[in-house]
């Protein structure tokens, strides 16, 4: 079969539907605590989820959906739990044949398999409106150092890159996979925390070739460097971890100019909220044709993000949901990311010709932005709001906005909803305020009832219906 970037649509197409039949058949539904009741109260068989097409009839899920109260005790069920019986009737024949036959030269070697294949080993933080942890198992590690060799032939990197990243302490997705995916490729990798004097310090020892940067503090660190006289010049590429917007990406451009760098390439790589799999831009398009995920390892698919399910209308936003092919620890299948994007490319791209699904437009984590309320800093999570009012029966149309005021300029969520025929106005307004709270954590700041066709329509779609007339601050 050829390379992994270079499949046939028939190809990827056959080699997915195996993977996605692995993947829920053998480890997500028996072993996966929340699926395997979700599954239930779907009335769903495993067997009838484990293809492309069953896949695609599931309902998507999120943060809320696996944590409906705010604890994030509850992503605990995504955990694969596997015991060494469950093991033998799942795993895969030649890893299910060498535990046995570990087993009858070591009594303990079976339960080292089962382990390496299936427990936790190493957890990072993850999430929008609540934070929580993800599960990776040996496996998964060798999996995302697989995937993150890859990772550095789409960024045009070898193993003669010295990669320095800035990206803030703490375990996260972006870390992890930055690190894997120098192990895989052989490259070595110096993370010394965002902190720029100490950045400096390090560029001044080691001569980096390659800079991993939080993209929203990207220009202002690279601004910095350049005005220390930091040593620069073996620099080739800037990582901007977290998706960069189009002016925070022009922004770098411009500081590395003023520093004699306009030979840099600046690429975006991104990991998706709860992913682990780090998606780029390849070199060749300079951040042109959209972030390149990976087929064999994942299902990348958009939903609308007021119901969840396929988008329907033309003019709505899109969120990526992404399935995990071949994962265990934290297994998921139709993950609800919070990112919104213009769609999902499945041609070959236009500058590498590699025919992997690609991602456009990709706006981190726009759908929980973050507010300045005059009550403190929160999260508000858009799907939740829109969960609370869509197929209301006591609500004809609805529209919530978010802006500034204009008296203190702390943000504030106002809903405008019509009542149904018959509907009390006054009650209407009460339940949507409660049922908003109930969702999101946050009350809207107030409830205005409107006749049909006095509806706002001006400010940035998050979902169709919620508006947002303020800069994108996201979560991440
Ligand atoms: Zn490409």
């Amino acid at each position: 079969m050829a390379a992994w970037d270079r499949r046939t649509t028939a190809q990827l197409r056959a080699q997915r539907e195996a993977a996605v039949r692995a993947q829920v058949l053998h480890a997500v539904a028996p072993f996966s605590p929340y699926w395997r009741d979700r599954l239930q109260a779907l009335g769903r068989s495993p067997a009838a989820a484990a293809s492309l097409a069953g896949l695609a009839q599931l309902p998507a899920v999120g943060e809320r959906d696996v944590c409906p109260d705010g604890e994030p005790a509850g992503a605990a069920g995504l955990v694969l739990q596997v015991g060494e019986s469950g093991f033998a009737l799942h795993a895969d024949g030649p890893v299910l044949r060498r535990a046995l036959v570990r087993r009858l030269l070591r009594r303990d070697a079976y339960r080292v398999i089962v382990e390496t294949d299936t427990r936790p080993t190493s957890y990072v933080w993850a999430g929008l409106g609540l934070r929580f942890p993800v599960a990776s198992s040996r496996s998964d590690l060798d999996l995302m150092a697989r995937a993150g060799a890859r990772l550095w032939q789409l960024l045009g990197l070898t193993r003669a890159d010295v990669v320095v990243s800035a990206l803030p302490g703490g375990a996260t997705a972006s870390a992890q996979a930055l690190q894997l995916g120098a192990l895989g490729a052989g490259s070595p990798l110096l993370a010394v925390g965002e902190d720029v004097d100490a950045l400096a310090a390090s560029l001044r020892l080691m001569p980096a070739t390659v800079l991993a940067l939080p993209s929203v503090s990207a220009a202002g660190t690279v601004e910095e460097l350049v005005v220390a006289a930091v040593p620069l010049a073996a620099l080739r590429t800037v990582l901007l971890v977290g998706a960069p917007y189009d002016d925070e990406r022009d922004e770098v451009v411009e500081a590395l100019r003023r520093g004699g760098l306009d030979a840099c390439a600046v690429l975006a790589v991104h990991v998706p909220e709860g992913h682990r799999l780090m998606w780029a831009e390849c070199r060749e398009s300079a951040g042109r044709t959209g972030l390149h995920t990976y087929p064999d390892l994942e299902v990348v698919e958009v939903v609308d993000p007021e119901t969840g399910e396929a988008p329907l209308a033309a003019d709505g936003s899109r969120e990526v949901v992404v399935t995990q092919l071949g994962f265990r620890g934290s297994a998921l299948l139709r993950w609800r990311t919070g990112d919104v994007v213009d769609g999902v490319e499945d041609g070959p791209c236009p500058s590498c010709g590699r025919t992997v699904p690609r991602v456009t437009g990709l706006r981190a984590g726009a759908l929980v932005p973050l507010l300045d309320l005059r009550t403190g800093t929160r999260s508000l999570d858009a799907r939740g709001v829109a969960a609370a009012l869509v197929g209301r029966p006591d609500v004809a149309d609805w529209r919530v906005v978010i802006a500034p005021s204009g008296r203190d300029d702390a943000d504030e969520v106002v809903v405008h909803v019509v009542p149904a025929d018959g509907a009390d106005p006054a009650e209407v307004a009460v339940a949507t305020a409660a049922d908003i709270r109930r969702a999101t954590g946050v009350l809207p700041t107030q409830v205005v009832v409107a006749g049909a066709g006095e509806l706002p329509a001006d400010g940035a779609q998050l979902t169709h219906r919620v508006l947002a007339r303020r800069e994108p601050v996201c979560g991440v």
